[in-house]
């Protein structure tokens, strides 16, 4: 019975009630106690259940061919499904991956660790999953379809999907002066065209003049991380030159993606979808 009422409380409140009601049962019996605790984490467990599955649900789009499913994974790691099939967007063993299906398509933006990971793609891999990936990838993941900055493909994912390869790259930011992270035309960036709507994931890059003359972009996923990319400010004034009508901040660990929201804020025809990627 206590599990059931406690099943209905938030997670902070669920932890404060429990303080009350171990301090009122401080009299109790021993045994009393012990089956408390055990209410107690039969409620929890069901809480925990709820959220990890509530973000594995995703968001739903509707596209002229039917729904498409996003499900941020980590970090820029992105699985989307649509017409039935499966795309994983640089894949990262450091994302959970258990209950998410198996990839028919996997996009690799660049060949840092945090987007190439050979054991994710064996993982997530099938007999006839298509991978696609700049040549600098396919050097390491040698059965990678090769996609070159600025280059168009498509794939027949049950409906035929329309990939373009966007330059992601430094203007400015690397190791040492003289040096950049990412070197322009080393990695891809990507516009997939699902249907007519048109969904662009910016791999590592700092706000280059490919991005800015993009065009008609539904929905955007943008990085924003120092020392490798740009800061949330930057990916914000990013935002305001090409105007995507959704982005989702991703690839930001070690900075505040509210401060990016908050630079967008009141900006009409511009939703920021803030979500757990961490
Ligand atoms: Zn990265």
């Amino acid at each position: 019975m206590i599990g059931y009422a406690l099943s209905f409380l938030e997670y902070k409140d669920l932890l404060r009630t429990s303080t009350s009601i171990s301090v009122y049962f401080e009299e109790s019996l021993m045994r009393r106690r012990w089956s408390l605790a055990l209410y107690l984490a039969m409620a929890l467990a069901p809480l925990a259940y709820a959220q990890s599955s509530r973000q594995r649900q995703g968001d739903v789009e509707k596209t002229a061919s039917g729904e498409l499913k996003i499900v941020p994974v980590t970090h820029a790691s992105v699985m989307l499904e649509w017409s039935s099939r499966v795309i994983h967007v640089d894949p990262w063993s450091q994302g959970d991956y258990s209950g998410l299906p198996k990839a028919d398509l996997i996009l690799i933006t660049d060949i840092h660790p945090d987007h190439m990971d050979p054991k994710a793609i064996a993982s997530l891999k099938k007999e006839a999953t298509v991978i696609i990936a700049p040549e600098a990838v396919a050097k390491t993941i040698t059965e990678a379809k090769v996609l070159r900055n600025g280059e168009r493909t498509t794939v027949t994912l049950g409906k035929p999907l329309t990939i373009e390869a966007v330059p992601m790259y430094n203007l400015t930011r690397g190791p040492s002066p003289g040096q950049l992270y990412h070197t322009k035309g080393r990695g891809n960036g990507y516009v997939l065209d699902f249907g007519g709507k048109r969904v662009y994931f910016s791999g590592d890059t700092e706000c280059v003049p490919e991005i800015k003359s993009l065009h008609n972009v539904d929905i955007a996923f943008l990085c924003m991380n120092l020392p490798y990319t740009q800061t949330p400010q930057e990916a914000a004034e990013c935002v305001k030159s090409f105007r995507p009508k959704t982005v989702y901040p991703y690839h930001y660990r070690g900075q505040d993606p509210q401060v990016f929201a908050n630079a967008l804020k009141g900006e009409k025809g511009i939703e920021v979808r803030l979500r757990d990627w961490y």
